[in-house]
């Protein structure tokens, strides 16, 4: 016994402190600093902007996402999300929204139409109403009662590109250009809170009905106020499948770097699913302010917003 249990203890201690002060995989443009807004994509720098601006005048979180996504949202020439989405196969733009704050709690809203502010409905469920989710018709109903505006939210550009595409009526999405891009936008505030946006018109000339990771907690985004927060743009399938940004953040709860998080859950994806025609983007933050950011296929580009920057970085990437 007691050989036994020398013989045990050089073994077992060197690997624990090992552990403890391995290297990390950090990203090269992260670093730790307060506060900080961080989203996807090129649409990124002005929703950080709006953001930002709330952030700086002592404002929460909280509202910071939300006003930051709206951006996105109201701008016609974006055809991803919001207003001048691209429609679904049968003409119709749907939207997919949610957000988080601080406390844990949430909110939001899928499959709904002719709400120019899909993200406002989904706080106004959080705020409002015992539940988590409200979808379609009855994510409508509850929007026109809380007096929302019904609009037609397909612009002439946009119906273009449908009648266009409807010639072939072909689904193939394209890596990186335009079939997808949704807002997904996290930001801690002046007081260490962290809270969480994102916001769709999801995957275009999609199946009527269909529902992307945007809206679904824990796929398309995800913040713990202990750790940090992640959101995933790109094939929502891929993202429901793995539940990425709930993934990430339990990563990084159990010690790993926003960036290594995000490695972690692209090759989830990439070990299990036909990844090489489909894009994922992953975008993470800790409570220190430290970034990560990652995704399958090179072209995947970030805003981040920290001290007195607002740039746009590419993030790294697992198959060239
Ligand atoms: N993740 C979104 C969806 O699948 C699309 C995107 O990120 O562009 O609906």
């Amino acid at each position: 016994m007691g050989i036994l249990g020398i013989s045990l203890i050089p073994n077992c201690a060197p690997s624990l402190e090992k552990k403890e002060t391995r290297e990390k995989n950090i990203n090269p443009n992260s670093k730790e600093g307060l506060p900080i807004v961080i989203s996807t994509w090129f649409h990124g720098l002005e929703a950080n902007k709006v953001a930002m601006a709330i952030i700086q005048k002592d404002g929460k979180a909280i509202d910071a996402v939300e006003q930051g996504v709206m951006t996105a949202e109201a701008d016609p020439e974006n055809t991803s999300v919001g207003l001048g989405g691209l429609p679904d196969r049968d003409g119709n733009v749907t939207l997919d929204a949610c957000i988080m704050d601080e406390t844990g709690n949430c909110g939001s809203v899928s499959f709904l139409q002719n709400i120019k502010h899909p993200i406002s409905v989904a706080r106004k469920v959080m705020e409002d109403t015992p539940h988590v989710m409200l979808s379609g018709a009855g994510a409508l109903q509850f929007a026109l009662a809380h007096g929302f505006q019904e609009e037609n939210l397909l612009t002439e550009k946009s119906k273009i590109a449908w009648e266009k595409w409807k010639k072939e009526s072909k689904y193939q999405p394209i890596i990186n250009i335009e079939n997808h891009d949704t807002i997904g936008l996290l930001a801690i505030d002046k007081q260490g809170n962290i809270a969480g946006a994102c916001t769709t018109s999801g995957l275009a000339y999609k199946m009527h009905g269909r529902v992307g990771d945007s809206p679904i907690i824990g796929a398309g985004m995800f913040v713990d106020n202990e750790v940090g927060g992640a959101c995933a743009t790109g094939m929502g399938e891929a993202v429901l499948k793995t539940l990425g940004s709930f993934l990430v953040v339990e990563l990084m709860r159990q010690g790993a770097s926003p960036q290594e998080a995000c490695e972690e859950a692209v090759k989830r994806i990439t070990k299990k699913q036909n990844y090489k025609d489909f894009q994922i983007g992953y975008l993470a933050i800790n409570k220190k302010g430290e970034h990560g950011a990652y995704c399958i296929h090179k072209g995947f580009n970030y805003a981040l917003s920290q001290g007195e920057k607002n740039e746009m970085y590419d993030a790294n990437f697992y198959h060239q």
